[in-house]
């Protein structure tokens, strides 16, 4: 049975495919190639084909990137997503896919590795890089930024100062239980509001990279002492660019969110108990609404179900309305993963 998806997505929402390469220790399969992606003369490519158990599975995306695909290349083609920030935009980028296919590296990059620097420090340098080349234009910029991560359906703020209590243990979410209940509201001008959320006023690349990392470490704390938790939640990164012009007066905010969301693999139920279960169902939960909210956003229907998750209601006013948002859908190239790639596909294009 051949599988001939096109993806039809009107309007403000894309989906873009990445394959990463194959890692060292992944053995080249004997079956042959598992997957099929354009090579780099065809770098241009929409079309990934998947071959499992003897059948072909294609499908059609707004843009495929192969293995070799440099990171400059990525981000050249998300660039004026960036820009759109910058002239009022809501915009959200998400990386979804399995653990282990990329989304960390597309959205950050390899650490210690500064030519492979990944999304987020990429828009940070043109966005900064844009603060300072408009001024001659009478633009003033004014940037803030949070950082949160939602794990079983809760809020963590990556960026609080306050996080050990004075014993020196962190007060976070533990076995599920939340430390504090962080609330959503939206105001009538479309903004969020995360209750007691800490949000930074930043004047640099450098700023934003230093607590991106205090972020990171705020991560790693809980993935010690709660199971690879990092890779079981929503990694949300927010900056909320507020520009004036001085000559015209003229105003903009704009929103540019990127999320390195939870790993998509299907943890069977029956091996996941208690706090693990919890975990998988919350996960299932809210990548499940969130492609019910873009698919119901691209197929223009009356009714979106932004409250059926945390992060599609945390971000309802930069998913809906003349919002613009981007989807990379992670795949691991390896013949281990065929399965998860193939239901990533599927979410992708909305088969399943
Ligand atoms: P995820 O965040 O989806 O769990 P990672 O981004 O951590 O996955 O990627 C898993 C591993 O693969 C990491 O060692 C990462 O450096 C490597 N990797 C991922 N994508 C690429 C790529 N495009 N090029 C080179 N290495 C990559
Ligand atoms: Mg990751």
């Amino acid at each position: 049975e051949l599988h001939n998806t096109i993806l039809e997505l009107k309007g403000n929402i894309r989906v873009f495919c990445r394959v990463r390469p194959l890692l060292p220790d992944e053995a080249c399969s004997t079956e042959g190639k598992v997957i099929s992606y354009p090579t780099s003369m065809e770098a241009s490519g929409r079309g990934i084909e998947l071959t499992q158990s003897g059948q072909k599975h294609s499908f059609t995306f707004d843009k495929v990137f192969a293995p070799d695909a440099l990171q400059e290349e990525v981000f050249i083609e998300i660039s004026q997503l960036v820009q759109s920030a910058l002239d009022g935009y809501k915009v959200c980028i998400f990386a979804y896919g399995q653990t282990g296919s990329g989304k960390t590296y597309t959205m950050m990059g390899r650490p210690g590795h500064p030519e492979e620097k990944g999304l987020i420090p990429r828009s940070l340098e043109q966005i900064f890089q844009a603060k300072q080349s408009q001024k001659p234009q009478g633009w003033k910029y004014e940037m803030q930024v949070s950082m949160l991560e939602i794990y079983n359906e809760t809020i963590r703020d990556l960026l609080s100062t306050n996080k050990s209590s004075s014993d020196g243990t962190p007060t976070r979410v533990e076995n599920g239980t939340p430390g504090k209940q962080y609330s959503i509201k939206h105001d009538a001008n479309g903004n969020t509001h995360v209750s007691d959320l800490t949000v930074v006023d930043v004047q640099s690349v450098k700023e934003v990279a230093f607590l991106l990392s205090q972020a990171a470490n705020s991560r790693s704390v809980g993935k010690t002492q709660m199971n690879e938790q990092s890779s079981r939640s929503h990694f949300v990164f927010t900056l909320r660019i507020y520009g004036v012009n001085e000559s015209t007066d003229q105003q903009v905010q704009g929103i540019l969110n990127l999320i390195d969301l939870a790993g998509s693999e299907r943890l069977s139920r029956s091996g996941s108990t208690g706090d693990r279960l919890k975990e998988t169902q919350a996960i299932n939960k809210s990548l499940s609404s969130l492609s019910d909210v873009i698919f119901s956003l691209a197929k223009k229907e009356d009714h979106i179900p932004f409250r059926n998750s945390k992060l599609t209601y945390l971000l309802q006013p930069c998913l809906g309305g003349d919002s613009k948002t981007l989807m990379f859908v992670n795949i691991s190239p390896d013949q281990a993963s065929a399965g998860e790639s193939l239901c990533s596909l599927r979410f992708a294009s909305r088969v399943n």
